[in-house]
């Protein structure tokens, strides 16, 4: 039989306000346990919360950015379920009448793209964290991260295997990174994702769904619903029914496994949150926030192919992040004269070390202004490509700039013409035989002569000039 996958993701992001979503408590990351925190956050009755604009500025400008539609008038509504880190016993978020809806991704998919569907944004808060590791049988609770601000971002069920879910997500975390609403940081928890995974014969209505959590990385996200629509397949072929319920991915073991089921499932019993007015913004707002929409990955990725001459492939690479790509444009603006020999030593041989180094662009020991320095040398000839890269390693190594160290290691290129002349003559004397056999036809012996007055130059001679004399000279 043949399945085909149907995979929906949902993606909660903190949105990286100053302060929460309801109160004026810091979201500053890894502070002191319950250290930010008030009676709002607490959950204390009788504490009214008023909304961050900010917050919904930045789900604004996402929606936008998702080209989605957005609510001028949308609502806050109650989610009612009881667990340690919920001190109110129930979220806020949004339920009938999202700030966002109807939105779209586009995510490469072999050599073309293909559409997702978005079907809302909404605005919500973040629960505590509940912590059980070490502590002796004993949970304790921080609640710093009770009420900072969250988007949840949930797709239509258009992708069709764990490739695409994870395209669509580096897509959309690469967005957040661009539009600057959030640290996406997945290992703090700032970017999570929930996947829907169902199977089914094409042609026939959608499968029933599990939903699989405790995720963060795109790794294990993959493994996860690779892992899933395996257990389903399996499960259906040997007579059984997929259950709809929740499950929890164990990375150690490389499985999921059942949290809750359906009929466990909460009713959330959702009623309008009677503390908060509905949340509106004017269509004036909206074109302000427009009119700020800094350069999206896509944009970027255009500009680089026409303005620098660069391959798609080499575009993509260097607009990974906005730093890699203001980096890269550093680099040009030091060294003009030749884009493409920028991305080239940027894309090839700086990642390379700086991966190796397990360093980001942001601290690499070579600066844009040094490595073009280094890229001067090359176009005016003072060194061949090759030692460059030897070059290279040192500048990584010391921090010094190019030309100290090719003055250092005596790597100056021989490109003056009577001193290569030179070298050429006393190769050819010292290999009458080779010279007689060039003469008589033997046009292969080129090779062998440029590699001797290489080897003669200690291979610093300009190599196109040693060419190029050899030609003239040998002939004669
Ligand atoms: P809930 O609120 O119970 O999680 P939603 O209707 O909001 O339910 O759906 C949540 C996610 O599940 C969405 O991302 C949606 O695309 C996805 N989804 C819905 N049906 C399926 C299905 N049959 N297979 C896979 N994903 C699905
Ligand atoms: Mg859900
Ligand atoms: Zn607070």
């Amino acid at each position: 039989m043949s399945w085909e996958t149907v995979i929906g993701l949902e993606v909660h992001v903190q949105i990286n306000t100053k302060t929460k979503a309801f109160c004026g408590c810091s979201t500053e990351f890894g502070a002191d346990p319950n250290s930010q925190t008030c009676p709002v956050c607490l959950g204390m009755p009788g504490q009214l919360p008023v909304l961050n604009m900010e917050a919904a500025r930045k789900s604004v400008l996402t929606g936008l950015a998702i080209n989605g539609t957005i609510n001028l008038e949308s609502k806050f509504d109650r989610k009612n379920y009881f667990y340690p880190d919920l001190p109110k016993g129930y979220q806020i978020t949004q339920f009938p009448v999202p700030i966002v809806e109807l939105g779209h991704l586009d995510i490469p998919v072999g050599d073309g793209e293909k559409r997702i569907g978005i079907t809302r944004i909404h605005m919500e808060e973040d629960a505590g964290k509940s912590m059980h590791e070490g502590l002796d049988g004993v949970s304790h609770i921080d609640l710093n991260r009770s009420g900072v601000p969250l988007m949840e971002i949930v797709s239509e069920p258009d992708m069709r295997n764990a490739d695409e879910a994870i395209a669509y997500l580096k897509q959309l975390h690469q967005l957040i990174l661009f539009l600057g609403v959030s640290g996406a940081n997945m290992e703090k928890g700032q970017f999570r994702c929930d996947a829907n995974v169902s199977v089914h014969q094409p042609g026939t209505p959608l499968g029933t769904r599990s939903e699989l959590k405790n995720m963060n990385s795109f790794r294990f996200i993959k493994q996860a619903i690779d892992y899933e629509v395996n257990r389903q397949i399996e499960l259906i072929e040997d007579g059984g029914e997929v259950a709809q319920e929740t499950r929890l991915y164990d990375s150690v073991k490389g499985e999921t496994r059942p949290m809750r089921s359906k009929e466990e499932a909460h009713d959330y019993r959702y009623f309008p949150e009677p503390d908060l007015p509905p949340l509106r913004i004017s269509q004036q707002e909206v074109e302000a926030i427009k009119a700020g929409m800094p350069e999206l990955p896509g944009q970027l990725r255009a500009r680089f192919e026409s303005e620098f001459g660069l391959s798609s492939y080499d575009a993509d690479v260097l607009t990974q992040t906005r730093e890699l790509a203001g980096w890269y444009e550093s680099l040009v603006a030091a060294h003009p004269a030749d884009p493409k020999r920028c991305a080239n030593w940027l894309a090839n041989e700086l990642l390379g070390r700086l991966k190796e180094m397990e360093t980001d662009v942001a601290d690499s020991p070579v600066s844009a202004h040094k490595l073009a320095g280094l890229l001067d040398r090359i176009a005016d000839n003072t060194i061949s490509g090759k030692s460059a890269k030897d070059v290279l390693d040192a500048m990584m190594a010391s921090g010094d700039d190019a030309d100290a160290i090719i003055e250092a290691k005596g790597l100056k290129q021989v490109s003056d013409s009577g001193a290569i002349d030179e070298m050429i003559l006393k190769v050819m004397a010292d290999n009458p035989q080779q010279l007689e056999q060039f003469r008589a036809g033997k046009d292969k012996l080129m090779g062998f002569f440029v590699g001797q007055v290489m080897k003669a130059s200690r291979g610093q001679a300009n190599p196109a000039m040693v060419n190029q004399r050899l030609k003239e000279l040998l002939k004669a």
